[in-house]
């Protein structure tokens, strides 16, 4: 079409110039003739403007900018020299104050980012002003279906087309242009406990999407759609179903010989919920399969088993969804070990000999160098402390694991990593400059133990796991213990000798993701408000910029004019916000999100925004009995604490219950717990999980809390202490 335009462009001057009366007739070279007509026609993003990204490294076209995802921007205008005078050109407010986890997509001087409740916004990507927005208008009740804030990582393009996956399940797709809906298609089973919170990836007109949702019961699996008519093509499930409905295909009924039991009737999970990957050269696509749904694998596959394919990398053709090959990071995990962490591509050398290999660092606390080829394992170390196995046999690839470490009874087991992981879903980055890979790494320690009478909820939490046992403990000594082991830092990790190169310690654990460019700066923000520049090479900080609200999202790079730009989207939450973001100081609170972009040279400031204030109801007093309030423990771990935090104490994200003007009536409470009132706002009705007996203790219990010695000031007050600037 737009080859056709050029020809009748030419034609047209041509005419022009004889019109004009031009002294002689114009000539035009053949090859200059033939170089016009068989110029392409500008697609936008395809498959070859993808693979071909470093031929326009100025744009971001992919979730990880390649699609070996390795979060490496060619741009090096920005340096190490340098990047002390970067500065805010501008930002832009998502007027949200949850999570914010987006990586934005750049193409052709327009950004795309999403912001909470799936909300897509395009913007001029020079001056930050708001070109489109779209709000899908996603049932909000789903929030009380997904375990980790409600989030979204971002949009994929392709052909002119803006692709979001939704909380409730959806895969929309967008004009880019104007922002108007082309079409939107129901990706999952809305009767089952499914979300969607990951960014779609487009291979060869496919857009691919997975879904989340194995805390509550769900079987995992990827799917691939049709950009152009949103239409099905193929779904590979990473875990078996009921056997007695026969099985989809091979690859299933192999993964069903390694499981016991009845697993279907929880779905066994194994979701699909972020990292992807794909080689063109080899085609082959990779995924990241996520934790046993229950957790407890005793309950999941009695007898145990391997549980495939469950906490492993599988490898798929992408024009069929057919498996290749496997590899199993944890086989018959218990631990929520996810392997749904960031998958990088590379060519790197190992002993010598240039190997392509794929590299993730999991939850488990190991980093697996695989070639990617065959799936076979190159090597395998702890990237951080690991209390549950104490290697990998190289012969097997199986983890050694501690035998104790499988919390066999109601008695606590203690171990690192946690759920929360040694890495979660934070992008790493690696520089080919360097050879390093650099880790978002976390210790953030679980006390696992059975939960007694496990009974399958038909919403909410299923992990056959004991929360209360894994609660932090709250007298002080233990507490300051407890804070001072919950770590997290900038890791630089040599993947082929797989050792430390440096490391750079963090105010706490959950930190942002990593960018790293030619300039051999490494960005990446923090819990504690502040967004930094490092040293590729030594981890030296470069530069630093207070961002008000905590970091968890990954930054980019881009280039417009001949200029250099770094975005990085904030916006506290996700899982460990909501869940300990209360009770162990984060240095950060929930303000509202933002896409912030800097630039050299530039000064600009952030409007002063406060926290959402929530207005303190004194509480009224403790009345119930002991057994009551124990009762209300339990039933609060098991249903409100991955929301509104240990202890009944929030970080800000979600409202903290010991201030709720409900506590004092019985009424008001049960209308929100039971009859869903606040639905709206994300707060489902738990009835048909709690009874009115269970939804008064919960109230008993945070009434206790509320004026118990355990209470907000001396939280608050290591809280203000520890917080820096
Ligand atoms: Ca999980």
């Amino acid at each position: 079409m737009k080859a056709a335009a050029i020809r009748i462009l030419f034609a047209s001057s041509f005419v022009s110039l004889t019109a004009c009366g031009a002294p002689t007739a114009p000539s035009i070279d053949d090859a200059v003739l033939r170089a016009f007509n068989a110029a392409p026609a500008p697609t936008g993003v395809d498959a070859a403007a993808i693979i071909n990204a470093d031929a326009t490294p100025g744009e971001w076209l992919t979730h990880g900018r390649t699609y070996d995802e390795q979060r490496y921007s060619p741009l090096g205008a920005i340096n190490t020299d340098n990047v002390k005078d970067l500065g805010l050109a501008w930002s832009f407010d998502l007027g949200v104050s949850r999570g914010i986890e987006t990586t934005p997509i750049v193409h052709d001087g327009v950004m795309y980012v999403t912001g909470s409740w799936n909300i897509v916004h395009a913007l001029d990507a020079r001056t930050g002003a708001e070109i489109w927005s779209f709000d899908p208008q996603v049932d909000r009740s789903r929030a009380s279906v997904m375990c980790c804030d409600i989030v979204n990582r971002g949009v994929a393009i392709w052909d002119g087309k803006i692709f979001t996956g939704t909380i409730d399940g959806r895969l929309i797709a967008l004009d880019a242009k104007s922002g108007a809906k082309l079409w939107d298609v129901l990706t999952v089973d809305l009767t089952k406990p499914y979300s969607i919170t990951g960014a779609p990836r487009i291979v060869k007109g496919k857009v691919l999407i997975g879904n989340g949702g194995a805390e509550f019961g769900v079987r995992g699996y990827l799917s691939a759609y049709d950009a152009d008519s949103g239409d099905m093509l193929w779904r590979f499930h990473t875990v078996p179903g009921n056997p007695a409905d026969g099985f989809e295909n091979a690859a299933m009924e192999m993964a069903a010989k390694t499981w016991n039991g009845e697993w279907w009737k929880l779905g066994g999970g194994g979701t699909v919920w972020d990292s992807m990957a794909y080689d063109p050269a080899l085609d082959l696509l990779y995924i990241g399969v996520g934790n046993g749904s229950p957790w407890n694998q005793r309950l999941r596959s009695p007898g145990g088993g391997d549980n495939l394919f469950l906490s492993s990398i599988v490898a798929l053709k992408p024009d069929t969804g057919a498996y290749v090959w496997h590899y199993q990071t944890t086989p018959g995990e218990t631990w929520d070990y996810t392997a749904t962490q960031h998958i990088i591509l590379a060519d790197i050398e190992i002993d010598g000999a240039p190997r392509k290999v794929l590299m993730q660092a999991p939850k488990n606390g190991f980093f697996y160098v695989l070639d990617r080829a065959t799936g076979e394992l190159l090597s395998a170390k702890n990237f951080a402390p690991v209390t549950w196995a104490t290697g990998v046999d190289m012969k097997t690839g199986r983890p050694i694991e501690n035998p104790a470490a499988r919390w066999p009874g109601s008695a606590p087991s203690f171990q690192l990593p946690g759920p929360l992981g040694a890495h979660n879903w934070h992008p790493m980055s690696f520089s080919p400059r360097t050879g390093l890979v650099y880790i978002p790494a976390s210790e953030i320690p679980f006390a696992f133990a059975d939960q007694p009478d496990f009974k399958v909820k038909k919403s909410g939490w299923n992990t056959g796991a004991e929360f209360l046992a894994g609660s932090l403990p709250t007298d002080e000594a233990t507490h300051k213990a407890l804070r001072a082991m919950m770590k997290g830092r900038l890791l630089a990790w040599d993947p082929a000798k797989q050792e430390a190169r440096w490391s750079v310690e963090h105010f706490g654990p959950w930190n942002g993701g990593v960018l790293s460019t030619a300039g051999d700066v490494v960005f990446q923000g923090t819990s504690d408000a502040h967004f930094a520049a490092y040293d590729a090479a030594s981890g030296g900080k470069l530069w630093d910029y207070f961002t008000q609200t905590g970091v968890v999202a990954a930054p980019i790079a881009y280039e417009l004019d001949g200029e250099e730009y770094v975005t990085v989207a904030s916006g506290w939450g996700g899982a460990y916000a909501l869940i300990a973001g209360g009770i162990i100081p984060t240095g950060s609170e929930a303000k509202v999100g933002r896409v912030l972009t800097f630039r050299l040279g530039s000064s600009g400031e952030l409007p002063q925004i406060a926290p959402p204030a929530q207005a303190k109801a004194a509480p009224p007093p403790s009345t119930a009995s002991a057994e009551t309030i124990a009762a209300g423990a339990l039933a609060y771990a098991a249903n409100c604490t991955v929301c509104h935090g240990e202890h009944a104490m929030s970080s800000g994200l979600t409202p903290n219950l010991r201030y709720s003007p409900l506590l004092a009536d019985a009424a008001l409470w049960k209308s929100v717990v039971l009859d869903g009132a606040r639905k709206e706002l994300g707060m489902m009705s738990f009835n048909g999980i709690l009874d009115e007996a269970g939804a008064e203790a919960i109230r008993a219990y945070v009434i206790n809390e509320a004026n118990s010695n355990r209470d907000a000031a001396y939280y608050e007050a290591i809280a203000g202490t520890e917080k820096k600037p």
